[in-house]
């Protein structure tokens, strides 16, 4: 198996691929003003097996596109959908966030929780932007120092992983270059990443080692995100994803 293959075995059964929470989508939810609108239009990039694509499901009277390049993620998530009767609000689509069909200024909102520095934040939010209706909402999760000044190897850590990690002025500073006008943030607690995402990916740690007879690739590939996680533990003071909530405006 090749190494895109088991990182989507290691992660197909969690109920998300990244840190979150539904309380904190529904808490941007709320912040966007869209809970009470009717018929809305919402895409979810880099949706996974659907954490938050299952919450404005619940939550709002949408329609919602959720685009995924894993097509096993889209699979976990047309189940969820179906169990929940939530089937009919949900299309998944297997493509690229950054080569989308959709029309110029055809949707109220682009969700993406932990998904947008796939393609680079200022990147995708500046070719997302000609999606949103006028007044459209974008509402992405994306990585953030939550301090000022930090230890250095977390610095370098950093840079070398995502140099466009930044402080949340930093990363508002980039929306508001790019035709949008920001209406909140806040940083994930870090609940989101150790109950609700990294303990739940170390339980499936030995069931996936069997699966892989303990395959030195499957091996390196815990190791990895065991270093990860205690990387995470040390330094969780320092950063977050860090919620950002805007709206399009002018041209
Ligand atoms: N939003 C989910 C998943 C976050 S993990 C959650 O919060 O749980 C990031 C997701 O982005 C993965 O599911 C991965 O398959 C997807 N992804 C990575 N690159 C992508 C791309 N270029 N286009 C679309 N999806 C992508």
């Amino acid at each position: 198996m090749d190494d895109l293959s088991l990182m989507v075995d290691l992660h197909a059964d969690g109920d998300r691929q990244g840190p979150g929470d539904d309380a904190v989508t529904r808490r941007a939810i709320a912040l966007a003003g869209l809970p009470g609108r009717k018929k809305l239009a919402i895409a979810d990039m880099g949706c996974g097996t659907g954490a938050s694509t299952m919450v404005l499901a619940r939550t709002l009277d949408a329609q919602i596109a959720a685009i995924d390049v894993v097509p096993e993620f889209l699979e976990t998530l047309e189940d969820k959908a179906h169990r929940e009767d939530l089937g009919e609000k949900i299309t998944t689509h297997p493509l690229a966030m950054d080569a989308l069909p959709f029309d110029d200024q055809s949707l109220d909102a682009i969700w993406s929780e932990g998904a947008i520095y796939n393609i680079g934040f200022e990147n995708g939010a500046r070719y997302w932007r000609r999606f949103l209706k006028a007044d459209g909402i974008l509402a992405v999760s994306e990585i953030t120092w939550l301090t000022r000044t930090r230890p250095d190897a977390l610095t370098d850590y950093w840079e070398r992983l995502y140099p466009e990690i930044d402080t949340a002025a930093g990363k508002i500073a980039v929306l508001e270059a790019n035709g949008y006008s920001p209406i909140g943030y806040f940083p994930l607690p870090s609940y989101c990443w150790l109950a609700n995402y990294y303990r739940p990916l170390e339980a499936q740690f030995d069931a996936f080692l069997d699966r892989h007879d303990n395959s030195e690739a499957a091996q390196a590939l815990v190791s990895e995100h065991r270093e990860e996680i205690a990387f995470y533990e040390r330094y969780a003071d320092y950063f977050s994803y860090g919620f950002y909530i805007a709206r399009r405006c002018g041209d």
